[in-house]
């Protein structure tokens, strides 16, 4: 029944919707419809029947009919102008539109100034003020630089009591300099002083000075210094200070002109401030000989402040300082570590500490033991260590040539110890690896003589000897390049440097291993003739071959010692000094 229902409902709606215009009129005149609402500009109209369903018709243009009709009916008829409201509508659209574009527009302006302000922002310096309870390094952190604390303790009394100078008419310096390799500490010192001085500490990276607008630079070394005149007195340290301070007129490309106006900047402000206004400057730089030789005038930074790698004593104190705070075991032995490492900085000191504190952490242990700080040193001086190689007769060429460099090392006398032998891949690099102990007493001193480095030369050939007379001289590896480009630059820098060789005493090239300035670059003109030339070259070769020719006569009767080590090290992939003295057992060593 339900169903007979709603298909006569459906049939009466069908009815209505195709309602034709005649009987659309008909059924108003009847009344079955409640109401009219007519849109002329439609021309429709939309009618709401009795049974309270709505429809809409098309009627015409300016339809009478319609209105007749209703009139008649009595039928409430409502006009709506659609036009009007669709205007409207589209006059909200259009006001949408404009206030996205003015949003849009605002958007793009606040960018703009925001860059714009950045820009004039640009000009301040990024120096930061410390405040005092925030820097906890003092002198104790800073060790075996006693002499440096010694000159830089002097500039607490020169901010403190600059009296007891000025009253004898003394100048106080304005400036110094901290000159030394990177890692030593110089960074570290200058915080170091912040933290005892007690005065405004304003510290800026020289590279920030530097940067992508011409102009920037000068403006931020104004800023600083007009800032710490503001606070005096006070001091301003500015790191790696090279970084501006290169000699000018020696550039190659762009940047230099930025660079150049704010070094004059730099000279103009420290000239500008009258002596002992309060301010002292302290600058580092690892690279003091590319510095501009006006920065290093009396009056500027005229106290220059040396600080070289550390030696043993400072080694041992340096680690101290950095095993204040970690837990270590008690058989670590801080002077063993010392000993163990000539040539490291203070940072590769606290490398070292760190990086045994991580594998001590990794393996879950509570101290520090000897075993992690090897694991450190190990990694630290040979790289990386990937897992053994499986392959074994690239092994055992591996071992070979590292055994022929720690034996050749071993027979000849007044050389460097071999302290480790591996055949351990490295990450990033070829095979083994054999490590010797540098000398202390040249480490420190710098000078090493020709007949030290005749035998390096033929130290690092021993693994190319071993290969050719192991393997013979068609299956010698280029494994050895690394060895020969060290024994290339050597040879030549013997010949060319140091006179060293038969062309006498003259150095016919200067150290130009790193070519730093522009000038460097355009200077690099041969000093010496076309056939001088050739003479080096020929040099050089007879030095180089003359090594190996002495490298295989070294190995030659120790054939069944360096099998037997070679088996050893196969075996036992590392070994260190102790098991490699006793297994070579070379009793005239
Ligand atoms: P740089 O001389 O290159 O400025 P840093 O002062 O930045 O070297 O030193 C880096 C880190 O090495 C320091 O934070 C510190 O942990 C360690 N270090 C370097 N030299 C010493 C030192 N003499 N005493 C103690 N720690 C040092
Ligand atoms: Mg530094
Ligand atoms: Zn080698």
């Amino acid at each position: 029944m339900d169903k007979a229902i709603a298909t006569a409902f459906s049939i009466s709606r069908k009815v209505k919707q195709g309602l034709s215009y005649s009987d659309l009129l008909k059924e108003i005149r009847n009344g079955n419809i409640v109401s009219i609402e007519l849109t002329p500009s439609r021309r429709e109209v939309l009618v709401k029947f009795a049974d309270g369903s709505k429809n809409k018709y098309a009627v015409l243009p300016n339809d009478q009919n319609i209105l007749r009709a209703a009139q008649e009916s009595g039928t409430p008829l409502s006009v709506s102008n659609i036009r009007q409201q669709e205007a409207l509508a589209g006059v909200l659209g259009n006001v949408g539109i404009i206030l996205m574009i003015i949003f849009a527009l605002s958007f793009l302006l606040r960018r703009s100034a925001n860059i714009a302000n950045k820009a004039m922002g640009f000009g301040q310096s990024k120096s930061t003020i410390k405040p005092l309870d925030e820097l906890q390094i003092h002198f104790e952190d800073v060790e075996g630089v006693e002499e440096a604390k010694e000159e830089l303790r002097e500039i607490v009394t020169f901010l403190k009591q600059p009296e007891n100078y000025t009253k004898l008419g003394a100048r106080i310096p304005k400036g110094f300099l901290l000159v030394g390799p990177p890692g030593t500490g110089k960074t570290l010192l200058a915080k170091a002083i912040a933290g005892e001085a007690g005065v405004p500490f304003f510290t800026i990276s020289a590279s920030e000075f530097v940067e992508l607008f011409v102009g920037v630079g000068a403006s931020r070394v104004r800023d600083l210094f007009k800032k710490a005149k503001e606070k005096a007195p006070c001091l301003i340290f500015i790191d790696e200070i090279d970084s501006v301070g290169r000699q000018r007129g020696a550039g190659i490309g762009g940047g230099n002109d930025e660079r150049e106006q704010t070094l004059n900047q730099l000279l103009t402000e420290m000239d500008g401030f009258g002596d002992n206004s309060g301010i002292i400057i302290i600058a580092a730089t690892n690279r003091s000989d590319i510095l501009d030789s006006a920065l290093m005038r009396p009056g500027r930074f005229d106290r220059r402040i040396e600080i070289g790698l550390p030696d043993r004593k400072s080694r041992e104190k340096i680690l101290s300082v950095h095993a204040r705070t970690r837990p270590l075991s008690e058989n670590v032995l801080m002077e063993e570590w010392a000993l163990k490492t000539p040539g490291f900085s203070g940072a590769d000191l606290a490398n070292l500490i760190n990086e045994a504190a991580i594998y001590t952490a990794r393996n879950n242990d509570k101290k520090i033991t000897n075993k992690y700080l090897e694991m450190a040193f190990e990694r630290i001086t040979l790289g990386l260590q990937k897992s053994p190689l499986l392959d074994n007769s690239k092994k055992r060429l591996i071992a070979y040539h590292e055994i022929g460099h720690a034996l050749v090392a071993t027979l000849i006398k007044g050389c460097d110890q071999v302290d480790k032998i591996s055949i351990l891949p490295i990450a990033g690099g070829m095979g083994g690896v054999t490590r010797f102990i540098p000398d202390e007493e040249r480490m420190d001193s710098g000078l090493v003589t020709k007949s030290y480095l005749l035998n390096s030369l033929i130290i690092s050939l021993g693994g190319r000897a071993a290969e050719i007379l192991v393997f013979g001289s068609n299956e010698i590896t280029q494994g050895a390049s690394g060895d020969l480009e060290r024994v290339g630059e050597l040879a030549r820098a013997m010949v060319t440097r140091f006179g060293f060789s038969s062309l006498g005493p003259i150095a016919l090239e200067s150290d130009n291993s790193q070519v730093f300035l522009g000038r460097d670059l355009i200077n690099k003109r041969s000093e010496y003739a076309e056939s001088t030339g050739r003479e080096i070259d020929k040099q050089v070769r007879i030095i180089a071959s003359m090594s190996l020719e002495k490298a295989i006569k070294i190995l030659e009767p120790h054939r069944d010692t360096m099998d037997r080590l070679v088996d050893a090290l196969i075996n036992e992939e590392i070994l260190d000094r102790v098991r490699f003295m006793e297994l070579a057992n070379i009793t005239n060593v």
